[in-house]
């Protein structure tokens, strides 16, 4: 087990024009998106250094037995990036492209959303460097178990708490809390089931969290549409990404009388301008992994589906998909971003000019983590909340938060990105001036 500091912040790299790949640094993004909010909001220098590194990033390597009998080494991060408010809080990322400057950006934008929402956590992020596809379940289950024994007591209830994120879902977390679980004293065992959020309902997690991102997207989308005056039944979607994320939020868009009528992921995007049923796709990829293949859809190319004839488009993959390139094609009229980091400054740049609004990251896919925050908090009182109660807490602070990005994107003339950094901002820099910095 080892900790690894960098000293120095890394140069945003340009966004793809021609090429999708390789891709940009998320981290150095995500610093830019700072720095552009530190200037807008008058922060401090002082909060401003504490802010541009992770307080902790944790690497490790752990060996795990495969089925053929052979071992495997795997790599681990754990970035534990800021804490004022309240215990670390963030996803683990099972994927092959993990790597230490994309958890650094990740664990950074939970520190941004946690404030903004006025959550007590601060932010982290988790991530395994492998492809989860090409595992067995058991496989699986002992990746998850040496990871969590890896990073040790650096996770707990009241310091550090995971939850799913790409690649890793209920069950994972389940396997981290019943491992987690097992090495810490007998009498604290049933005291240890908040170390991570996100669980099956059997195992203490909380009605609502599974959809709770998705529906958490949609009522920043119809608080959009309120104001705009835009009327969400009748209109079409494009959604990219069918997982967590992507799939909930098109079926609730679903039921408010919108139609998806374009969708991609891993392996290829998927057409049909009279309409995707997003409930019928989603048994399809539960059955066969993605989403190509679907019978109802004819096959397209990722620069058709970012072509697309739609009022709204919803990145639900992964970061850094939206460069020039594709903020030209679109021809949406507003972006709800479900997946962390897709849109590229430039990008961002493009939307303005044109006319389309977007409901950043930190504040559109939040629901999850607010659900969370509610599942730790069953969890912590032994209390079991109701769907509708979940439910209605969530629409609340969504909407809440919204008005209040809302209200000082008006006031000070300023995109929904960096009214939503400067509110997290203020309310961390605050935190810091009042608690000033210990010894
Ligand atoms: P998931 O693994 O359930 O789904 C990811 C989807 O993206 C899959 O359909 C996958 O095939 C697709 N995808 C992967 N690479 C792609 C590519 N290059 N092009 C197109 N599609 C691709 O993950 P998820 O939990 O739905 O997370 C998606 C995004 O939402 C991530 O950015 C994640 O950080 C963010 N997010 C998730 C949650 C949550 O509660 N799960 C909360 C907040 C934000």
């Amino acid at each position: 087990m080892s900790t690894a500091q960098t000293a120095t912040s890394p140069s945003a790299k340009a966004s793809p024009s021609a090429e999708q790949h390789p891709k940009g640094n998320l981290f150095a993004i995500v610093q830019q998106q700072l720095e552009k909010a530190i200037r807008a909001v008058n922060l401090s220098k002082d909060t401003a250094v504490i802010l541009s590194q992770p307080k902790n990033e944790l690497i490790v390597h752990f060996p795990v037995r495969m089925d053929d009998g052979s071992l495997k080494l795997f790599k681990g991060y754990r970035i534990q990036h800021n804490n004022i408010l309240g215990p670390y809080k963030g996803g683990i990322r099972y994927h092959e492209d993990v790597t230490l400057d994309e958890v650094k950006g990740l664990a950074a934008a939970m520190t941004w959303k946690c404030a903004l929402h006025d959550i007590p956590f601060g932010g982290a992020k988790g991530g395994v460097k492998f492809n989860p596809r090409l595992h067995s379940k058991s496989e699986l289950e002992r990746i998850t178990r040496r990871y969590t024994h890896a990073l040790g007591a650096n996770i707990g209830p009241e310091f550090d708490i995971p939850a799913p994120d790409a690649g890793t879902n209920a069950q994972t977390m389940v396997w981290i809390m019943d491992t987690y679980m097992n090495v810490v004293g007998f009498n604290e065992k049933n005291a240890m089931r908040r170390v991570v959020t996100g669980k099956t309902i059997a195992s203490g997690g909380s009605y609502g969290r599974e959809a709770a991102t998705g529906t958490g997207v949609v009522h920043c989308l119809t608080e959009w549409a309120r104001d705009r005056r835009f009327d969400i039944n009748g209109a079409n979607y494009i959604v990219q990404g069918f997982g967590n994320v992507g799939s909930h939020t098109a079926k609730i868009l679903s039921r408010l009388g919108a139609t998806m009528v374009a969708t991609g992921d891993y392996k290829g995007y998927i057409a049909n301008p009279e309409g995707l049923n997003p409930f019928k796709l989603a048994d399809h990829v539960a059955a066969t992994g993605s989403v190509v293949g679907y019978k109802h859809a004819k096959t397209i190319t990722r620069e058709e589906f970012f072509g697309s004839e739609a009022d709204i488009f919803i990145p639900a993959a992964l970061e850094l998909e939206i460069g020039e390139k594709e903020a030209k094609a679109l021809k949406v009229k507003v972006v709800a971003e479900g997946a962390n980091g897709p849109t590229y400054p430039e990008a961002d740049e493009i939307f303005q000019q044109r006319g389309i609004d977007v409901i950043p990251d930190i504040l559109a896919n939040s629901g999850g983590v607010t659900v969370s925050y509610f599942e730790w908090l069953q969890n912590k009182r032994s209390e079991r909340w109701e769907l509708e109660e979940v439910e209605e807490k969530l629409e609340r602070r969504m909407k809440r938060t919204y008005q209040q990005v809302r209200e000082l994107a008006e006031e000070k003339k300023l995109d929904f990105r960096t009214a939503a950094y400067g509110i997290a901002l203020n309310r961390i820099e605050t935190a810091y001036s009042e608690r000033g910095i210990f010894p």
